[in-house]
């Protein structure tokens, strides 16, 4: 019988955790449970770092980035001490069953908790990166894409004004989702991601051909997994003898507001969480695919996730 659950948030901090986390609040006590949260993820556990939290513990957050219960990375859980410890702070505060919330390194530690250590763990997918998989898309990834593009979209000014090639290198170390749907989105004119390489060559040459039509101006997205920004506007420069500029986005595609598309997906995800634990059923995520809220294996969601690159990539280049 579970009565006790906790709540915590881990790895990169994502817009639209906090929403998540009102969400399994309040719809854990709607459905009396108590609800405890750790703080600042694996190490906050370790740490017993928690505090029970309450309906007004939730209260004007929706609205929120990041998150009010702190993330952070943890290499000591990833060892057998490091969680038999976590394991004994659980039981002693009798927490009975854990939601959390983050990417896949979050979910490979929840792996380790239900399947080595037998503590029902349920996930939420937190992450601005979308390489999730099972699920069409992760809280945080839309708000990510939204505030690249009004970067983006500021540069394309500059762009335009002074007939400048400009490379943008946004998040992405192993997924270029963000890269391919915000350079659709800005219209621009490459995009380079980690799922298909890259031919310089072949860029040059669309570039000589877009002068050839009396077009300048050109912005190429560079996802941050398949090549540094610096040296592929460097690249540029030195073959075309215009100077190129390269803007890093950085870490302001991890803050801000969450989008509404952000806030809907986190609130009906925490309560699937809340409602998955309620049915016993653990060692699984919550999903939303096809518009549905479904629930997968922890192991099926931290698989290689495929995006539809191929398909996406030729279609910014038939829009040139
Ligand atoms: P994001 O991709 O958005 O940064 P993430 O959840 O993938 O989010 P990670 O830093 O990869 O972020 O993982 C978060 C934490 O999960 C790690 O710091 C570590 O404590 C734990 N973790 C990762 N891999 C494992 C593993 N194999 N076993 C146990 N714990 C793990």
């Amino acid at each position: 019988m579970i009565k006790r659950i906790g709540v915590l948030t881990s790895g990169g901090d994502a817009p639209g955790m906090n929403a998540a986390i009102r969400s399994v609040v309040r719809y854990g006590l709607h459905h009396k449970l108590e609800v405890i949260g750790i703080l600042r993820g694996y190490a906050g556990l370790i740490d017993e770092e928690m505090k029970p939290l309450d309906h007004r513990s939730v209260a004007g957050i929706i609205n929120r980035g990041g998150t009010i219960l702190g993330s952070a990375r943890c290499d000591e859980f990833v060892t057998e001490e490091g969680q038999r410890h976590a394991v004994e702070v659980l039981k002693r505060n009798k927490v009975d069953a854990l939601v959390v919330i983050g990417g896949d390194g979050t979910y490979r530690g929840a792996i380790e908790l239900w399947e080595r250590w037998h503590i029902p763990c349920v996930g939420v997918p937190g992450t601005i990166d979308n390489d999730l998989n099972g699920t069409d898309i992760t809280i945080g990834a839309d708000t990510a894409i939204n505030t690249a593009l009004e970067a983006i979209d500021k540069i394309q000014d500059s762009a335009t004004s002074m007939d400048r090639i400009f490379v943008v290198e946004v998040m992405g170390r192993e997924c270029g989702y963000i890269a391919i749907q915000v350079a659709l989105a800005a219209g621009a004119e490459e995009v380079l991601v980690p799922e298909l390489g890259y031919d310089l060559e072949e860029m040059l040459r669309d570039i000589e051909e877009g002068r050839r039509r009396g077009k300048f101006s050109w912005i190429i997205v560079v996802a941050e997994g398949a090549a540094k920004g610096e040296e592929i506007a460097k690249k540029i420069t030195e073959l075309t003898g215009s100077e190129t500029k390269a803007d890093i986005l950085g870490h302001i595609q991890r803050g801000g507001n969450p989008t509404a598309w952000d806030r809907i997906l986190a609130t009906r995800l925490g309560a699937a969480a809340v409602d998955l634990i309620l049915k016993n059923e653990f060692g699984k995520v919550v999903v939303s695919k096809d518009g549905m809220i479904n629930a997968v294996d922890l192991r099926l969601a931290v698989g290689k996730k495929r995006i539809e690159a191929d398909s996406y990539y030729q279609l910014i280049r038939d829009l040139i």
